[in-house]
Formats: structure tokens, sequence, C-alpha cells
């Protein structure tokens, strides 16, 4: 597709951000972009339009970017997958691990019925654990995930393997 290499070039990469080391993935100049960010959330919705999802479940924080004009476009509702002790109503949650330590994500007890068919957003996929704890989470109450959808694919660190068999689109590989 024409329209990835433009998406690909709208990424910056920022070195040793934010520690030492690490080449960070911004796509904040995505963003400001107004063609590769249309063309971004067209490329989900041409994908998505047609599979029956009924809750694109976004991860915080840049799943809450890429989330909300997916959801209006393909008539599903936009779900929050939040950080914890951030949403004031009753939670459920799920813990997973970190490269040093574990943190918990958390979602609002009813957002979601059994049944429902989800599509989960997040802009980058690295080791997979983040991913891997939306999917949990939305199991958990009976929803199916059709899908896991990120921009960006970081494949050296093989987060693919952490999504228990569920299937991940994305649109550009960094790395
Ligand atoms: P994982 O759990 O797959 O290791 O990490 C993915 C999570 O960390 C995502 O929520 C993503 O937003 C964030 N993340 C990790 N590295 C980067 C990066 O280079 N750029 C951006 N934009 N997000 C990152």
């Amino acid at each position: 597709d024409p329209r990835l290499e433009k998406i690909a070039a709208a990424i910056r990469v920022i070195p040793d951000f934010p520690k030492p080391g690490i080449l960070f993935q911004d796509i904040t100049t995505l963003l400001l972009d107004t063609k590769a960010f249309r063309d971004t959330i067209d490329m989900f919705v041409e994908r998505y339009r047609d599979q029956n999802v009924n809750v694109v479940a976004g991860v915080e924080a840049r799943g809450f970017i890429f989330g909300p004009p997916i959801a209006l476009a393909i008539g599903a509702k936009f779900v929050p997958m939040r950080k914890p002790n951030k949403l004031p109503g009753e939670v459920i949650s799920e813990e997973y691990s970190l490269e040093y330590g574990t943190d918990k994500m958390e979602m609002h007890v009813g957002a979601v019925q059994p049944g429902e068919r989800a599509l989960i957003i997040d802009d980058l996929i690295a080791t997979g654990g983040t991913l891997g704890a939306a999917i949990k989470l939305l199991e958990r109450v009976g929803v199916h995930v059709v899908e896991c959808a990120c921009v960006i694919e970081l494949p050296e660190l093989k987060g693919r393997e952490k999504l228990g068999g569920k299937p991940l689109f994305v649109l550009v590989k960094g790395g």
C-alpha cells in the first residue's frame, strides 16, 4: 500500500528516550501530518469496518489517540484501558510484568458485555506485555478479541508471542 511509506516517514525516532540506549518511536509527528494521520486511521477502518467489531479498546495513553476515530468510523464503542487508579468507577484489573517490576491495567466494570467483539488498539507493540494484559482483561469478562492493532511493531522483541495466538495487525516495523 503506497500510504505506508509516508506513514513510516512521519514517525520520528528519538535516541536515548526515556533512557540511554532506547530508540523511542515518536508518533506525535505522525499526528502533525494531516494526510499521514488520516491514512493511518483509514487503513484501520478499512480493515475492521466489516468485521462486526462493537468495541474498540484503547490502551493508555496513545491508544486513546488512535482508538476513538476508528471507533466512530466503524460504529463501535470506545473503551479506555487505563493505568491503575485513574478510572473513577468499579474496575477489574490485570497485572502484567515489565522489564523491572509489574504494572496494572484497569477497565470499568460494565463497559463491555459477554459476547461482544473487540479490537484492541495501541500505538506500538514492544515486548507484548501491555497488549497481552489487555487481551486477558477482555477475555475474563467474556469478550471475543478479534485482533490487536498497532501502528508500529518492534519485531526483534517478539511481542507477538505474548498474545496467546491472537492475531496482530501492524502498519510499520521499527527497531
Ligand atoms: P510492551 O508492553 O509491548 O513492551 O510495550 C508497549 C507499550 O509501551 C505501549 O503502550 C507503548 O505505547 C509503549 N512504548 C514502548 N516503547 C515505545 C516507543 O518506542 N514509542 C512509543 N510511542 N511507545 C512505546
